[in-house]
């Protein structure tokens, strides 16, 4: 059968994630096109900033919370197997601290699922546990420890690049005013495109042929400091208000800790607020006294600021097949907080559309 020519569009956790998947499978002549590829730090970039670790927020009984389940089996071997990937499980384990009067908060909504003390995922993470009263800090209603991963996304993007080179996966740079120049714009060596596949995060929301409105920016303001603790704790909400969040996790091979955060949706704004940064800093060493042992906010050696945009989709990632004129369009974007760890089980469900889309009955 000849081989199929295929762009997928976007060098973020979903594009690479799910080139890579279809690169396993004969058949299939990839090229990643992108604005924006592993290196770069920019604002229409989410991946680079992400902290990033497994934390699921899927809701029970969703697609969402399949695709979370599928990740988790490949980041725990990635943990256990693949130190050059950048993925380690965190020393200690992940804390996650839930305060009663945060119920109803905008966090604490993102959050739902894990402050329950009976998530979906208990049975997935190993060492789920809820913690004793007695073990609950000061002002800490209930909470629930697992053993998580958290991934150097400085070693991770570039890693998911090697497997693509290793399997003949083409990269390129290109900037798409429209879909359909994904196929037209010689962007493939043979010329002619099958398929497209669209994992442009956020800026589906301006993609022509896509500009889908429900795709919104939730700010995400952090402090990569080189501070450790080796542990990951993350809080229901915080005093400073409905749109800031308190988290903190150690990244693998020597990729510093970031401390966070903030959710704030419709804001691009791609500088740092100093107040903002101030209060996460101070958050973090009142959660995690050990982060400057017991020194306070000044004992932190901050490496950078940043700030990355979630995209965010009404109704969860889009994970689609559409005919777009007469190109075909696989959709993977709009993952919100959750893209690295929805990465594998979003790309399987791409490639799957791919596949029924060109009519490969190749097994997966
Ligand atoms: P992106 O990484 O934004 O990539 C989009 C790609 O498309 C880029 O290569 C871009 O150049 C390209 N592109 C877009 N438009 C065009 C065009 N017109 N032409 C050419 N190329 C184009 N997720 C987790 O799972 N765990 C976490 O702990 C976590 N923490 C986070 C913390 C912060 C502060 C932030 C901001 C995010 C966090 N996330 C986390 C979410 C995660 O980072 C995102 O869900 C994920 O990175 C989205 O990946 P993506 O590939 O869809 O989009």
């Amino acid at each position: 059968m000849a081989e199929k020519n295929v762009v997928v569009i976007g060098a973020g956790v979903a594009g690479l994630t799910t080139a890579l998947l279809l690169s396993k499978i004969p058949g299939y002549r990839i090229v990643v096109a992108a604005k924006h590829m592993p290196g770069d730090y920019d604002i229409e970039y989410a991946s680079p900033w992400a902290g990033a670790n497994y934390m699921p927020v899927s809701l029970r009984g969703t697609d969402a919370a399949e695709w979370d389940r599928k990740t988790w089996e490949v980041f725990n071997k990635l943990a256990l197997n693949c130190p050059e990937s950048g993925i380690h499980f965190q020393v200690e384990d992940c804390e996650i601290r839930n305060r009663s009067k945060d119920v109803g908060s905008a966090t604490a909504d993102w959050f739902s699922e894990l402050l329950s003390s009976s998530p979906w995922f208990k049975d997935v993470v190993p060492n789920f546990r809820t913690l004793s009263k007695e073990e609950l800090g000061p002002g800490i209603d209930s909470a629930i420890n697992f053993t998580s991963v958290c991934i150097n996304t400085a070693i991770y993007l570039p890693w998911l690049v090697s497997k693509c080179l290793e399997n003949k996966v083409i990269f390129k740079r290109a900037v798409f005013r429209h879909i359909s120049e994904a196929s037209s714009l010689n962007i493939h060596p043979a010329g002619s495109v099958d398929l497209v596949i669209n994992c442009t995060g956020l800026m589906a929301s301006k993609l022509g042929g896509v500009e889908d409105k429900s795709v919104v920016a939730a700010r995400g303001q952090i402090v990569v400091v080189r501070n450790e603790v080796g542990k990951m704790v993350n809080l229901s909400g915080t005093d400073d208000g409905d749109e800031e969040a308190c988290y903190i996790m150690a990244r693998a091979a020597g990729g510093g800790t970031v401390i966070g955060g903030s959710y704030q949706k419709g804001n691009w704004e791609s500088q740092p607020d100093p107040n903002l940064a101030v209060r996460i800093m101070k958050r973090a060493v009142q959660a995690c006294p050990e982060l400057t042992g017991g020194k306070g906010i000044e004992a932190l050696d901050v490496v950078r600021y940043g700030v990355g945009l979630r995209p965010v989709r009404e109704g969860g990632t889009r994970i689609e097949k559409e005919k777009v004129g007469d190109l075909w369009v696989v959709h993977n974007y709009g993952a919100g907080g959750a893209g690295y760890q929805s990465s594998y089980g979003c790309a399987e469900a791409a490639v799957r559309l791919v596949r029924a889309a060109l009519d490969v009955q190749t097994k997966l």
